[in-house]
């Protein structure tokens, strides 16, 4: 344990975990008073455990049950910044060790769909570079004509520059019925 790691207090529960329920002591402090406005509206205010300051409830977050948390979002955010200033090193290493395993997942997605898609992307690659180079110019979509949103489809991707020009849509209709003859078995 490191010298300068307090025994929790009540910032630090607040601050790490800012969606608790507060106490039943925090939440019995809601109540109704007249606007100033003189228009004789109510207004719910709620007094906050930090600063002491009665307040309109539109400065309290409110818990997923909808309650009003113990303190005003102003101390609340006081707070989070004083844990970040006394705990700043467990705050980091918190955040990479969440940023390190998601990137190990996603890498391992990524390894796995590249081994797996490996010939259809460098096809797709080829394809993009010979129309960047003017080597393949893009045509109109083979069932409707149109020219927007044109994709190349690969009857096979060992050619990758032998390409059916196709709209996005039309693609999307061609593979489905490539999907359903695959099925039939045809
Ligand atoms: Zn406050
Ligand atoms: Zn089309
Ligand atoms: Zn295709």
């Amino acid at each position: 344990m490191h010298a300068n790691q307090e025994t929790p207090t009540c910032d630090r529960m607040h601050a790490a975990r800012p969606l608790v329920q507060p106490s039943k002591a925090c939440m019995t402090r809601v109540h109704s008073t007249v606007s100033r406005d003189g228009d004789g509206s109510m207004e719910e205010t709620k007094r906050c455990i930090k600063c002491g300051e009665e307040k309109s409830l539109e400065y309290f977050r409110l818990t997923p049950a909808g309650n009003p948390l113990a303190c005003c979002t102003v101390c609340h955010n006081i707070n989070g910044r004083k844990y970040y200033a006394k705990h700043r090193e467990r705050v980091l290493a918190r955040v990479k060790a969440r940023y390190r395993k998601t990137r190990e997942t996603v890498q391992a997605y990524d390894r796995q769909r590249y081994r797996e898609h490996r010939e259809k992307w460098l096809a797709r690659a080829r394809v993009s570079i010979a129309v960047r180079k003017g080597d393949l110019t893009r045509g109109p979509c083979d069932k409707c004509g149109t020219t927007i949103n044109i994709e190349g489809h690969h009857d096979d991707y060992s050619k990758p520059l032998e390409v059916r020009w196709l709209c996005s849509s039309h693609h999307k209709r061609f593979h489905a019925e490539l999907r359903r003859r695959c099925k039939k078995g045809t």
